[in-house]
């Protein structure tokens, strides 16, 4: 990794909901065209991070910045900086109403102000880019579980993000799926997309990861190179969790 100024940068960031600390002066930078994934147990704060990152819950203290700016201040910038910071959840969240080429090219056309035509034809391209190019006209409840997250991906690659968050995007899915949109965020992160991933597969996690980031209790307990992670220079605790999960 270049020490080049990172893409991203959180610096102490620190949230509570009433009495309860979700995140403890959490620290992290991520580089641009990595791919980090961040485990740890259920309430640890994972999401709370990830949706600190993309603004939907403002820190109370701590700085994010953004290729350099400082982000988390204004948040009347919000919609701007979600143009840039896409994020997948894991119950897709599409609109049920729309198309699956609907879904993609509705901030394409409300935000960037595009031509339904010009919208419909990156939606087109981008359902080729996850793998289905016959699935246009199709509404989410005639997809399958992968397939609506493939077409959630596909939406946020739409607002052509420089982030993509992603929040345990496989786990409302059944097992037989959950490959075919691993691949297909994989395929994102070998193309350079700066990624955070938060997710139990650790299948992806060893491919695709050039990082991993391990939190407990609203903290950052460890950060390591994927290489060390899985070599098993790891931390006792983390250790303990690998060895629940797999
Ligand atoms: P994880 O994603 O690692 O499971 P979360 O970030 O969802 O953890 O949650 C961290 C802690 O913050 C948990 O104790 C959770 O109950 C709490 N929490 C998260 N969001 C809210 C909220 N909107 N209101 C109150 N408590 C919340
Ligand atoms: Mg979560």
């Amino acid at each position: 990794m270049t020490a080049q100024r990172p893409l991203l940068e959180l610096i102490g960031i620190e949230k509570s909901f009433g009495q309860l600390q979700a995140l403890k002066t959490c620290s992290l930078e991520v580089q641009e065209k990595e791919t980090v994934v961040l485990i740890g147990p259920s309430g640890s704060g994972k999401s709370t991070l990830l949706r600190c990152v993309n603004l939907l819950e403002p820190p109370d203290r701590g700085n994010i910045l953004f290729k350099g700016k400082d982000i988390g201040r204004d948040l009347r910038a919000a919609p701007l900086i979600r143009q840039e910071i896409g994020m997948v959840f894991q119950n897709f969240e599409l609109f049920q109403h729309l198309s699956a080429a609907e879904n993609i090219m509705l901030a394409p056309m409300k935000v960037l102000g595009l031509s339904r035509l010009d919208a419909h034809d990156i939606a087109l391209g981008l359902l080729r880019k996850v793998r289905i190019p016959d699935k246009a006209d199709s509404y989410p409840d005639e997809l399958s579980g992968g397939q609506q997250q493939r077409v959630a991906i596909a939406r946020a690659l739409a607002m052509k993000p420089a982030v993509m968050l992603y929040d345990e995007p496989t786990s409302a899915l059944d097992p037989e799926m959950i490959r075919e949109v691993l691949d297909v965020m994989a395929e994102l992160s070998a193309e350079g997309m700066t990624s955070i991933v938060v997710t139990h597969e650790m299948g992806f996690a060893k491919r695709a990861a050039d990082r991993i980031v391990f939190m407990e209790a609203g903290q950052i307990v460890e950060i390591a190179n994927s290489a060390d992670f899985f070599g098993g220079t790891v931390n006792a605790r983390a250790r303990q969790f690998l060895d629940q999960i797999l």
